[in-house]
């Protein structure tokens, strides 16, 4: 998340410009107010529209009153600009009354104290940490806490008690594994565990080299949700650790808000962000359309009354693509007409939020929303193993990254990476294991690779990724150090100790345009890594070995 005093810096500088634009806003509105005067009927329906946009925005900026005042204007003036006629004499006099007492409100407008900052904290939630404590004094477990922080845990051990209790004090781990015979005291570890009180805070693990039903009982009681038998599978433990810390490779929900009052758009496009998502804006149809090629958004944030083409018309437009018939659309619209909400469901909409709203709410409204979203994305576009994206989507992101590359200028890399003499881990070790390795290269690529990189499972026992702005030299860089990563995990089977190498061929944008010549690329350079010898990385255009 980022840091809250920014975030409150940040909402106060869109505070100041909302002030700042005000005058301009009121004027635009004077304006329309002398058309309506001299007898111009097109001037009704845009002053409701300013008025309609002032409710939502004033409310959302902390001026609830400026809001109600807009909004009594705008309810005023519903009725003549649906029908598109002058309203009547004494509803004008009506209006332009409303109108000046909204004037007056404005201008004694000034910049509030902040403070949504911390209503927003809480709603954000810290984002996991991945601290663990390893308390022990076992040989093995300091080749453990090794594998442990390939897979970027910050591990501290704490060969005994009082370094435990430092620890603690210093600074309290995300999560606690501790030998259940601490210092060879049977039962040590567990009524440590339970003194720590850990298990109220960060996750209790214990470690065994005995499996035993007394012992297991006794974890339990102590509040521990783990309990690992030596010798450990490090893999597995890497597991339960990603599903109770919350892998940190996981993406952040990415957040389309659709306005066409800028301030507000990035203002809600803002308070997303600070939640830890990545939002963006666009202000009309066809900015829209292209940030949903390029952000690819879990949800869409869409307001109602938009000039030239409405939220429920863009709804239907976004409908008409295949890739979008599942994309969540949430309204967020100041309009308070349950008919005019249900009409705007009807053409594609999800849900609708009223603004203005909390940005408490919105976050955690959005988030719920995305989050499902999301789920149901995961299991359509990713396999089941690795949780990465299936050979068709890597290919696609493929095509949009090209793309984007060739708009931009700057060059992606495409790599093919393969799994050394996999036969052979498969015919000495079983099926079961051989798919653990895989499952770990895959979780080691999530946690290297940036989050603007795509990795996709190309098949069997071979990956795809996808890096973007990045040169050839970059990528050897980052492939071969995910090589090394690779080589150093340790993994054991019914067959003993073993470890596994990889080899990398890498393509780059810079020599193929188009995504079947550059997967070719890679694909030849990556014969050529196997048979120069395997475990490395070749570069389309290496110089032979
Ligand atoms: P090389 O170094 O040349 O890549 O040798 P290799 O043995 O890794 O390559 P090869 O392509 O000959 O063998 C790949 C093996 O991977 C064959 C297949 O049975 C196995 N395999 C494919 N998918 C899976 C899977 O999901 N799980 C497991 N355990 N094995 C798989
Ligand atoms: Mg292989
Ligand atoms: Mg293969």
């Amino acid at each position: 998340m980022p840091d809250p005093s920014d975030f409150a810096r940040q909402l106060a500088l869109l505070r100041q410009s909302f002030v700042a634009e005000l005058p301009a806003r009121m004027a635009a509105m004077a304006a329309e107010v002398e058309a309506l005067r001299a007898g111009r009927a097109e001037a009704v329906a845009e002053l409701h529209h300013l008025a309609h946009n002032m409710a939502g925005t004033a409310g959302s900026f902390g001026y609830p009153e400026l809001g109600a005042q807009s909004r009594a204007l705008e309810t005023h003036l519903k009725p003549w600009a649906a029908a598109g006629r002058r309203p009547d004499p004494e509803r004008l006099d009506e209006a332009l009354w409303l109108f000046d007492l909204l004037r007056a409100m404005a201008a004694a407008v000034s910049v509030p104290d902040g403070g949504a900052a911390e209503d927003l904290a809480e709603a954000c939630g810290a984002t996991a940490g991945r601290r663990v404590h390893l308390v022990s004094q076992d040989d093995r477990d300091a080749a453990l806490a090794d594998q442990l922080r390939h897979f970027g845990f910050a591990v501290t051990c704490c060969p005994d008690e009082m370094t435990a209790r430092r620890e603690a004090h210093a600074q309290g781990p995300d999560a606690w594994l501790i030998d259940v015979d601490l210092a060879g005291s049977p039962g040590a570890g567990i009524a440590l565990g339970q003194s720590l009180g850990a298990a109220g805070t960060a996750p209790l693990l214990f470690l065994s080299s005995r499996d035993d039903l007394d012992d297991r009982l006794a974890a339990a009681r102590a509040g521990g949700v783990a309990y690992f038998v030596q010798p450990l599978d490090a893999m597995q433990l890497v597991d339960r650790l990603d599903g109770l810390l919350g892998c940190r490779a996981d993406e952040p929900y990415r957040i389309l808000v659709v306005d066409d009052d800028r301030l507000l758009a990035e203002r809600s496009a803002m308070v997303l962000g600070a939640a830890s998502m990545q939002a963006e804006w666009a202000q009309n149809a066809p900015a829209a359309l292209r940030k949903l090629e390029e952000l690819r958004p879990d949800l869409v944030l869409m307001d109602l009354h938009m000039p030239g083409c409405s939220g429920m018309e863009l709804a239907r437009v976004i409908r008409q693509y295949d890739a979008h018939v599942g994309l969540p659309i949430v309204y967020l619209s100041s309009e308070a007409d349950l008919d005019s909400q249900f009409a705007a469901m009807a053409a594609g909409g999800d849900d609708f939020l009223t603004k203005p709203i909390s940005d408490r709410h919105l976050v955690l409204a959005v988030r719920a929303r995305a989050a499902r979203a999301r789920q149901i994305r995961l299991l359509t576009d990713t396999d089941s193993l690795t949780g990465l994206l299936k050979h068709g989507r890597i290919k696609e992101r493929l095509s949009a990254e090209l793309a984007r590359s060739a708009r931009t200028g700057r060059p992606l890399a495409f790599a093919m990476l393969d799994i050394d003499h996999f036969k052979r881990i498969n015919d000495g070790h079983g099926h079961a294991i051989g798919d653990r390795v895989i499952k770990s290269l895959a979780m080691l690529l999530k946690q290297r690779l940036r989050q603007s990189d795509h990795i996709g499972r190309w098949g069997g026992e071979e990956f795809a990724v996808v890096l973007t702005e990045c040169d050839p030299e970059q990528a050897r860089d980052m492939l071969d150090g995910l090589r090394g990563r690779f080589a150093d995990l340790r993994f054991s089977g019914p067959g003993g100790e073993f470890s596994v190498t990889l080899s990398a061929g890498v393509a780059s944008s810079q020599g193929h345009g188009d995504p079947s010549g550059l997967v070719n690329a890679a694909d030849a350079a990556l014969y050529r890594a196997k048979t120069g010898g395997r475990d490395r990385v070749v570069v389309d255009g290496d110089a032979p070995a």
